[in-house]
């Protein structure tokens, strides 16, 4: 026996989350990572991710953003790192559209605070932002940005100050469990634990084969733009954070101007990628993709798309109905997985970790996870 009480492997978003909140609990947590702390080969990488409240998914996210919230202001506090900023933020698009008629529906559900603009108050509001005459927008102050590196590596820190082993470059090769607890097999060793935590990112599918759950792996691309004029007008407080539908259904969506003044603005297609596999991504992000992003963002945001700076490719894992899994796994006693985030999972970063940690160690959580369960696509426990 190696001593350990619980093995995560997988320290992107979730996982040192997990490792985290284990440690903080007194457990014993050996951390596995197959490549370096706060990599870009993942998901959770890339400067900036959105995060808000009236969650047009479904209203059942909603007290978990609640709760996320707090802990994200915990994090900042307990690691002295820049994790997260509330900027507000705009869902924008014909009042029926999925971006608008989800987010009231949460917002009306929860009683959010609140408010909900036509295109003319939009364009005073955000002189940025060119609505089309039939769009409306649901504005929130609970909205804004967090910083994923930043973040991991204050789940990093704080874990292995609670005691957390963590181990890089350190890929598993293979899992099981055993009578009483779990086996994890890597190139340098084999590791014994009461309990096992996979956080696998888009290497679900090799990983979590026996779930039960179909992943796609959706390569997706982040776009840097200096915009005409200087990114002045684009920082926190002028510029929101926004998901922009089309009468089509396509979703974008960006960040203000948060770093220097050379660091441009980001912005990005939500959905809509190509598939791919975690080993075979193509990383190089083509001239024709960065014109079609600066196509589709001359009409809405005219200054923003002056002088393309850099782009970078990160990957969706996706169920089938873009709920995410976060469960005991059904085939296997010991082990708990966090997965199939669907490229929307980054906000509940904390909020997974607390939950993890709660399965983990007392088998149940008292947070709303029953969304979440793999049993839902049907298939259930092989075997
Ligand atoms: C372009 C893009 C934009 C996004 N925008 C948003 C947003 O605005 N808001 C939001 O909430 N969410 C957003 N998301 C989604 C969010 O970032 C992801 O849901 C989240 O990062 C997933 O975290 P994870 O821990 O599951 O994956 P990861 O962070 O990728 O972690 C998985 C880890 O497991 C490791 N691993 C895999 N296999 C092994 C193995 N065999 N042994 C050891 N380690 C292994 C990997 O190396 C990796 O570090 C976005 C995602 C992308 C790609």
């Amino acid at each position: 026996m190696n001593g350990f009480d619980v093995i995560v492997i997988g320290l992107g978003g979730m996982g040192s989350a997990a490792a985290y909140h284990l440690a903080a609990r007194g457990r014993r947590v050996l951390g596995l990572e197959r490549f370096g702390p706060a990599h870009d080969r993942g998901s959770s990488h890339g400067d900036s991710r959105i995060t808000r409240q009236a969650y047009f998914e479904d209203p059942a996210y909603v007290p978990l953003l609640l709760r996320a919230h707090e802990l994200w202001d915990t994090l900042a506090r307990d690691s002295g790192r820049d994790v997260i900023t509330l900027t507000g933020g705009i869902m924008i698009g014909p009042p029926a559209s999925t971006t608008v008629a989800g987010s009231r529906r949460s917002a009306e559900q929860w009683d959010l605070p609140h408010e909900v603009l036509g295109a003319a108050d939009i364009r005073r509001r955000f002189p940025t932002l060119t609505p089309g005459p039939d769009d409306i927008a649901l504005y929130e102050d609970n909205a804004g940005f967090v910083r994923p590196e930043e973040t991991v590596r204050a789940h990093l820190d704080l874990a292995g100050r609670h005691g957390a082993d963590l181990r890089f470059h350190e890929p598993v090769r293979r899992w099981k469990t055993s009578s009483g607890g779990v086996e994890v097999v890597t190139d340098k060793g084999t590791y014994t634990a009461g309990h096992l935590v996979i956080c696998p990112g888009a290497w679900a599918p090799e990983l979590l084969a026996d779930l039960g759950v179909t992943f796609t792996i959706e390569r997706q691309v982040l776009y840097w733009f200096a915009p005409a004029g200087g990114v002045e007008p684009f920082r926190p407080g002028r510029h929101p954070i926004y998901v922009w539908e089309d009468a089509g259904g396509t979703q974008l969506y960006g960040f203000p101007a948060i770093d220097g003044p050379d660091d441009g603005v980001k912005v990005a297609f939500f959905r809509g990628g190509r598939t791919c596999t975690a080993d075979t991504i193509d990383r190089v992000v083509a001239d024709t993709e960065v014109a079609a992003m600066a196509a589709h963002l001359r009409g809405r945001i005219p200054d923003l798309p002056d002088r393309f700076l850099r782009a970078s490719t990160c990957m969706y894992t996706n169920t089938a109905d873009e709920h995410f899994v976060i469960a005991p796994h059904p085939a296997h006693e010991h082990v708990t997985v966090a997965c199939g985030f669907s490229g929307h999972g980054f906000k509940f970063v904390p909020v997974v970790g607390e939950i993890l940690a709660d399965l983990a160690t007392e088998g149940s959580t008292r947070h709303p996870v029953a969304l979440f369960d793999p049993g839902r696509f049907g298939r259930g426990a092989p075997g």
